[in-house]
C-alpha cells in the first residue's frame, strides 16, 4: 500500500504529465485527497518563477482570471498504476524513489522507508 503523503505528490506529477500536451509548462498548484479515491487537483501554466527567498524556484502563480487555470480530477488507482509501472522500469521503490527514506511529518524530516525496508529497492524487483 502506497502512502498517501507521497500519493499526493505523485497524483500532482501524474496531473502534469496529463496537461503536458494540452498545456506545456502547466503545473499544479492545490491539491486535495477528494476522500472517494479521487484527488482534485488545481494547476495553471506559470511563466515567471520566484529568483530569491526561502521559495526560490516556486512559480508566480498567474491571476486567477488567467485561462491555463485548470482542475482536475484523478483516480487515485491511475496513480497507483503510474507507479507499477515507473517501478517496474526503475526497479526503484515509486515509495522513496530509491532513497530509502521516507516522510515522517516535515521536509526535513524522514525515516526509513517502511515499504522498500530502507533499501531503495522495490519490493519484487528481479534484480538481473
Ligand atoms: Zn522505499
Amino acid at each position: 500500500m502506497l502512502d498517501p503523503n507521497f500519493s499526493i505528490r505523485d497524483a500532482a506529477r501524474y496531473a502534469e504529465r496529463q496537461m503536458a500536451d494540452e498545456l506545456p509548462g502547466w503545473r499544479v498548484a492545490w491539491w486535495q485527497y477528494a476522500g472517494d479515491g479521487r484527488f482534485v487537483v488545481k494547476g495553471a501554466v506559470s511563466t515567471r518563477y520566484r529568483t530569491r527567498g526561502p521559495r526560490k524556484g516556486q512559480p508566480h502563480w498567474p491571476a486567477q482570471a488567467d485561462p491555463t487555470w485548470r482542475e482536475v480530477s484523478i483516480m487515485n488507482e491511475d496513480v497507483v498504476a503510474m507507479l507499477v509501472e515507473e517501478e517496474a522500469k526503475s526497479g526503484k521503490c515509486a515509495h522513496c524513489k530509491g532513497s530509502g527514506q521516507q516522510w515522517a511529518g516535515s521536509d526535513t524530516q524522514t525515516q526509513g522507508c517502511l515499504r522498500c525496508k530502507a533499501t531503495g529497492v522495490a519490493p519484487g524487483a528481479r534484480t538481473t
